[in-house]
C-alpha cells in the first residue's frame, strides 16, 4: 500500500465510502429507514447516553448521511461534519450552540439574501442580534467586537456579485476577540477554497448549490474545523457546562476536536429537528462525486461569460473577480487560484429596465432564484432575492436596481455567449 495521501479528486470519489458490508453494493445504498434494531438493552442504554457511537432514529443521524458527512470533511479538511435538510438549517443549528438570548454575532454584510432575512428578522425572535461589518473594510469588524460577541460569519466568494472575502484577515479579529469564524462556502466549494486552511473554525454550505450540484436536492452541511477551544471563560456554556440531558457530561472535555460536532447533532439535529432524507444525501454523494470536473468547468464558462460582457457595448460593468480588472482580483489569485466561482453580476447602460428586458429574452438561461446548478441561471436581484432590503442596503450589498446576476451552468460557453449576444442586441 501506498503511503500517499489521496488528492482532491480521489476524496471527491471515494472518501467515507467502502462496498456495503452485508450486500456488496458498491455505490452508498439509500438506507430509506427512520429507525435501527439494538442488539440489546445496554447497547440501547449506552447509544442514548453518547458512551457509544451508533444509529438510533434518522432525525440524529443516518448511515447515508453519514457518509456525506465524513466525505466532505475530509474535502474540506474538518475533524467532522453534520448533514441536515438545508444551508439555512446549518446556520440555526450552528448558532444555536453558541448564542444565548441577547448575544451578539458580527456578519459580513454582503450575504446571500435569505442569509440577511434570516439574521435580522428570525434570528431576532431567539434574541439573537446581528451586527454587520463589511467585508471590505476589515477594521469594521473590529469596531463591531463587543463582549457579546460569540461569532462571526462571512461568506468566502459572497453573493450575489462573486467578490472575494479575505478570509485570513477576518481570522485575526476572530482570534483576537476569542471568538470562532464561521465560513460559509457555497460560492466556492472546497475545490476552489478550502477557508480552514486560512483559519476558519466552523464551515457552513447549502449543499443545495454547487455541491449537489445539478439543482435537484435541498441540503446542508456544517463542517467542525475542531481548531476552537470552547471552554474559555465559560462563553460557550453549550459545550463546556454539564449537559442535564445527557447525565451532566460536558461535550468540550468527552469530545475534544470534534465536540463542536456533536453539539450540533445531539443538542441541535435531535431537538430542532431540520434532518436530512437519505435520499437527499444520496443525490448530493453522487453530485459530490464530480464536483472537481463540473466546478472546474463552471469557472472556465464563468470567465470567458465575464470577459465577453466586460467588452460589449450594452454593458456598463461587471462585477468578477476572475477579470484581471477586478478590485477582487488580488484576493481571487491568492484564495481562489484555480478560477473565481461562477456566480457573479453585471449591470447594464440601460439600468433597471434594461435589466429586466435582458432577463425576459435570454433563451438558454434559466429565470429563477438559485445558484450552482449544471444550468446557466439569471436573476436580477433587486427585485427579488435582495427585495426586502432598501435602496441603500441593496447598493451595499451588491444588488442594485441595475445589477443582473448570472450562475453559470456547464454547458458550451460558445452557446451562453450567443445567447447573451441575442439577448443584449435585440
Ligand atoms: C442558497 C444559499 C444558502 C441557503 O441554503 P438553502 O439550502 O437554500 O437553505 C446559504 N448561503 C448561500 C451562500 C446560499 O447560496
Amino acid at each position: 500500500m501506498s503511503d500517499r495521501l489521496p488528492g482532491f479528486s480521489t476524496l471527491a470519489v471515494h472518501a467515507g465510502a467502502q462496498p456495503d458490508p452485508t450486500t456488496g453494493a458498491r455505490a452508498t445504498p439509500i438506507y430509506q429507514t427512520t429507525s435501527f434494531v439494538f442488539n440489546d438493552a445496554d447497547h440501547a442504554a449506552s447509544l442514548f447516553g453518547l458512551q457509544a457511537f451508533g444509529n438510533i432514529y434518522t432525525r440524529i443521524g443516518n448511515p447515508t448521511n453519514a457518509v456525506l458527512e465524513e466525505r466532505v470533511a475530509a474535502l474540506e479538511g474538518g475533524t467532522a461534519a453534520l448533514a441536515v435538510a438545508s444551508g439555512h438549517a446549518a446556520q440555526v443549528v450552528v448558532l444555536q450552540q453558541l448564542l444565548q438570548p441577547s448575544d451578539e454575532f458580527i456578519a459580513a454584510r454582503k450575504l446571500y439574501g435569505g442569509s440577511i432575512n434570516q439574521f435580522t428578522h428570525a434570528f431576532k425572535s431567539f434574541g439573537w442580534n446581528v451586527v454587520w461589518a463589511d467585508p471590505d473594510d476589515i477594521a469594521s469588524f473590529e469596531r463591531a467586537v463587543t463582549p457579546r460577541t460569540k461569532a462571526i460569519f462571512i461568506e468566502s466568494i459572497a453573493n450575489p456579485a462573486g467578490s472575494i472575502t479575505d478570509i485570513e484577515a477576518i481570522s485575526t479579529v476572530a482570534r483576537k476577540a476569542g471568538v470562532p469564524l464561521i465560513v460559509d462556502n457555497t460560492l466556492a466549494s472546497p475545490y476552489l477554497i478550502r477557508p480552514i486552511d486560512h483559519g476558519a473554525d466552523i464551515v457552513v454550505h447549502s449543499l443545495t448549490k454547487f455541491l449537489g450540484g445539478h439543482g435537484n436536492s435541498l441540503g446542508g452541511i456544517i463542517v467542525d474545523a475542531g481548531t476552537f477551544d470552547w471552554s474559555t471563560g465559560g462563553k460557550y456554556p453549550m459545550l463546556s457546562e454539564p449537559r442535564p440531558e445527557y447525565h451532566g457530561i460536558r461535550l468540550q472535555e468527552t469530545f475534544g476536536n470534534f465536540a463542536f460536532a456533536i453539539a450540533c447533532r445531539v443538542l441541535g439535529l435531535r431537538d430542532l429537528g431540520p434532518a436530512l432524507s437519505p435520499f437527499n444525501a444520496f443525490m448530493i454523494l453522487t453530485g459530490i462525486e464530480t464536483l472537481p470536473l463540473r466546478m472546474q468547468k463552471h469557472c472556465d464558462n464563468a470567465k470567458a461569460v465575464a470577459e465577453f460582457l466586460a467588452g460589449h457595448p450594452a454593458v456598463a460593468s461587471v462585477s468578477y473577480a476572475g477579470l484581471a480588472s477586478d478590485k477582487y482580483n488580488q484576493l481571487a489569485r491568492k484564495y481562489a487560484p484555480k478560477g473565481a466561482g461562477a456566480v457573479f453580476t453585471f449591470s447594464l447602460k440601460g439600468g433597471y429596465d434594461a435589466g429586466v428586458s435582458l432577463v425576459s429574452k435570454l433563451q438558454l438561461f434559466s429565470h429563477l432564484a438559485n445558484v450552482g446548478d449544471t444550468r446557466s441561471l439569471v436573476i436580477h436581484p433587486a427585485s427579488t432575492t435582495h427585495s426586502q432590503l432598501d435602496d441603500a442596503a441593496k447598493v451595499k450589498s451588491g444588488a442594485g436596481p441595475d445589477v443582473v446576476r448570472l450562475s453559470i451552468g456547464i454547458e458550451d460557453k460558445e452557446d451562453l455567449i450567443a445567447d447573451l449576444e441575442q439577448a443584449l442586441g435585440a
